[in-house]
């Protein structure tokens, strides 16, 4: 039986990875859960699954929380706010947290998981990417595991098992290609909201989805893969596969190449952080390759999506640039789901914010230095859109 919390347990990966608990009730047991603010869903979670310890963001919705679970005939402890999702993730015996809460929210709660002995199934991307210098040698420290959960990341560990260390070459990451991936690039101008939240392919929250229709999410994808497997930017690319059922490949010293295949289902990939190194059986549909159909490859645009090389710009940079980039990414991304800005000024923020920080980045920032980048990265946007300096 293995103890696990979960960080943002009414999202897609949250709700996703308690089915996993509930498919497997011998197998997992939930010690925490934190949420946001989706306060009714959270209370059901609480029924079912019978955490010790939660916490929800706004300390106000606590006695709303109280009231919806107050049949129930045992008392959880209830906390709120930042410190409480950091309680949450280093409390108890849970062997492994599930990071499925959403932006830079996860850092901290990340890090004191870490440092309480705890292995992190990761699927909150942005924690990495902002605080990779820090989290590095954290995770070494304290002798944890950071075994991916994002499904790219979990198909390059899977190909991995077995690998010699010095036997990896390049790591292929495939992308979807997002909602836009067959829209000419002129009518990228006028896209709604609505229009990008339309996935192809996958379900999932509304800020990741944005972020795969400016394939900044495959952006940020190559920073994390750079700091999961120590892998020279120079050797990770990225290429278009429209149908999803290439995970991501690798190309080992003597020109092999390994890749993962499935259905694009996300409980595969949470399922192998849960349980590696072991396999769990499982029902779930087998991959027919014939009903898949045909498997294409495309080079991507990069004219069409700047946020790419924006990416891996900020990764060369390193300290806290990919800090710099996540932020203002989150801030431009939520700007736009208000709809204040267009789609095409998310890149362009992002940029300007990249290059007015490069002056002051640091090669090895402390998390305070961190912290205070990504700050600064989300007023600069707020300041920048508000000045109206950027013109699309
Ligand atoms: P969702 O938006 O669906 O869920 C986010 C979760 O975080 C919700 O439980 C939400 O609570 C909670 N949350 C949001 N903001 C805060 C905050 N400030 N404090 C505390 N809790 C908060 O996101 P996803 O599940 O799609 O994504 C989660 C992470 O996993 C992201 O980093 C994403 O990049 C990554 N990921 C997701 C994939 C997917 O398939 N969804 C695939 C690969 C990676 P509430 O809803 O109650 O407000």
């Amino acid at each position: 039986m293995k103890k696990i919390s979960i960080l943002g347990s009414t999202g897609s990966i949250g709700t996703q990875t308690l089915e996993i608990v509930a498919q497997y009730p011998d197998q997992f047991q939930v010690v925490g859960l934190s949420c946001g603010s989706n306060i009714s869903l959270f209370a059901q979670q609480i029924k079912d699954f019978r955490p010790e310890i939660v916490a929800i963001k706004d300390p106000k919705q606590i006695p709303s929380l109280e009231e919806a679970i107050a049949e129930i005939d045992y008392k959880p402890i209830i906390l709120s706010a930042e410190q409480g999702v950091v309680e949450v993730a280093r409390y108890g015996d849970a062997q492994t947290v599930v990071t499925g809460i959403v932006g830079c929210a996860g850092l901290l709660p990340t890090i004191s998981a870490i440092e309480a002995g705890k292995d992190i199934a990761l699927a909150n991307k942005e924690t990495l990417i902002a605080g990779g210098p820090v989290v590095l040698p954290l995770v070494e420290k304290h002798k944890t595991k950071l075994l991916p959960a994002d499904s790219e990341h979990s198909a390059i560990f899977q190909c991995l098992q077995g690998v010699p260390s010095d036997g990896l070459r390049r790591i292929i990451l495939t992308a979807s290609g997002g909602s836009f991936r067959d829209l000419p690039v002129e009518k990228l101008k006028s896209v709604t909201v609505a229009d990008a939240l339309k996935h192809p392919n996958w379900s999932m929250g509304r800020k990741i989805t944005i972020d795969s229709a400016t394939l900044m999410n495959k952006g940020l994808e190559v920073i994390e893969a750079h700091y999961l497997f120590g892998v020279d930017y120079k050797h990770i690319d990225i290429v278009i596969h429209p149908q999803s059922i290439i995970h991501s490949l690798i190309e080992l010293e003597d020109t092999s190449v390994l890749a993962q295949l499935g259905w694009p289902d996300m409980r595969l990939p949470l399922l192998y952080a849960l349980s590696w190194p072991a396999r769990i059986h499982t029902d779930w549909p087998s991959l027919d390759l014939v009903k898949s159909g045909d498997l294409t490859f495309r080079e991507p645009d990069h004219n069409k999506y700047p946020c790419m090389n924006l990416a891996y710009a900020a990764g060369r940079a390193g300290g806290s640039m990919p800090a710099v980039l996540n932020a203002a990414n989150e801030q431009a991304v939520a700007l736009f789901l208000e709809e204040k800005i267009g789609f095409l000024e998310i890149p362009q923020l992002i940029e300007h914010c990249c290059d007015v920080f490069a002056s002051q980045n640091t090669q090895t920032p402390s998390l305070e230095d961190i912290l205070q980048a990504d700050q600064w990265a989300r007023k600069e946007v707020l300041n920048t859109k508000t000045k109206g300096k950027i013109l699309v």
